[in-house]
């Protein structure tokens, strides 16, 4: 029987992260991380310890000064939060309180729809076409609000600056929020269109492109007004939300640009050189600009490959999904790394 306070208890059905196991010598391509270490200036960037007594900068200024700088903007355009995750749900909370659907893709970040359900706001996935592209006019119709990744997760494809312009156009009267979780690997950026359109905003992280994956920073970029609601909504939920060495890390990783740069080339190298081995192989794919590539075999089915790797202690993602169910999510490695996953793969297939 179901106790009285019971029916006040807040139901929902949680994100699942993808496995952080615990052996040692494996190869985990399984969540997006980085292969390389975070620039030497982040390890390097020793806090005083002693200023760990004093509360953080609730504001956690020196990044967003570091952040707006880095991207040409003013101070009050840019949102941090802790990770990217943090900055999309408070975006939810935020920006998506109308009595419409908002619309985001069916096959996309898997997180989206728990934020909905977590927040009570009504959604509509609209299905991706038969080669994972977004359909433009499926956006057209009245809504609360439009979300989507660009790549996309988990399919690595991109859509243009024309594309996202043209669903701006059809969508002036909510926000539009572009997850660009993956543009530094070979995307093109929203950025050009926020002077254009009030509506939009751009969510990015450094877990990735950064390799701060265990530093938790993500952040927003939009007009001011959109920024300061967010801020209005941050502040009412937990004020000191960014840790003191955070703050320092995060702001020594956004001013090295080199390495940002020459990290971030590798893994799109490696990438190219990746997925002319999986074509070889009998895999298909959809050419990818993200960080990991989304393929499935023309013969053996994605769920034997997955847990045939994992014996090999390589581990790749594999979502028992509608649609995408004999796929796998393969991130991009070392050379090395990938060249014995490539190894493996000549064995099996
Ligand atoms: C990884 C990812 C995020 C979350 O990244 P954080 O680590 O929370 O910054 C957000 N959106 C997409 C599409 C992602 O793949």
């Amino acid at each position: 029987m179901m106790r009285a306070w019971e029916k006040n208890i807040r139901r929902v059905t949680p994100y699942t992260p993808g496995e952080q196991p615990e052996e040692k010598d494996i190869i985990k391509l399984n969540t997006n991380e980085n292969p390389y270490p975070p620039s030497p200036m982040v390890l390097g960037a020793k806090q005083e310890l002693e200023r760990l007594r004093f509360y953080p900068d609730p504001a956690a200024k020196d990044l967003v000064d570091a952040i707006a700088d880095y991207h040409g903007l003013n101070s009050n355009e840019v949102f941090v939060g802790v990770g990217s995750d943090d900055v999309l749900a408070m975006s939810f909370l935020t920006f998506f309180n109308s009595d419409k659907p908002v619309f985001f893709p069916d096959i996309t970040y898997s997180f989206y729809d728990v934020w909905a359900g977590l927040f009570r706001i009504p959604y509509e996935t609209k299905a991706l076409d038969d080669t994972f592209s977004l359909v433009a006019e499926d956006y057209y119709k009245d809504n609360g609000g439009v979300i989507f990744p660009n790549p996309n997760a988990p399919t690595g494809k991109l859509v243009s600056l024309a594309f996202i312009k043209d669903i701006l156009e059809h969508n002036q009267d909510v926000v539009v929020i572009v997850d660009e979780a993956y543009v530094d690997f070979g995307g093109e950026t929203a950025l050009p269109l926020l002077k254009e359109y009030e509506n939009l905003l751009i969510v990015r992280t450094f877990s990735k492109s950064r390799s701060l994956a265990g530093l938790r920073i993500g952040y927003a970029m939009g007009n001011r007004e959109l920024i300061q609601a967010l801020n209005d909504v941050k502040y009412s939920f937990n004020s000191y939300t960014m840790n003191y060495p955070t703050i320092v890390m995060g702001t020594a990783s956004i001013r090295d640009d080199a390495y940002f740069r020459e990290t971030t080339a590798k893994v799109i190298a490696t990438r190219e050189w990746f997925e002319k081995e999986l074509a070889a192989l009998g895999f298909t794919f959809q050419k990818s600009s993200a960080n990991f590539v989304f393929a499935s075999h023309n013969r053996i089915p994605a769920k034997e490959i997955f847990e045939a790797a994992k014996k090999e202690k390589i581990y790749v993602r594999y979502f028992d999904k509608p649609r995408i169910d004999n796929y796998l999510r393969i991130s991009i490695g070392t050379d090395e790394e990938m060249k014995t996953f490539v190894n493996f793969l000549k064995l099996l297939v």
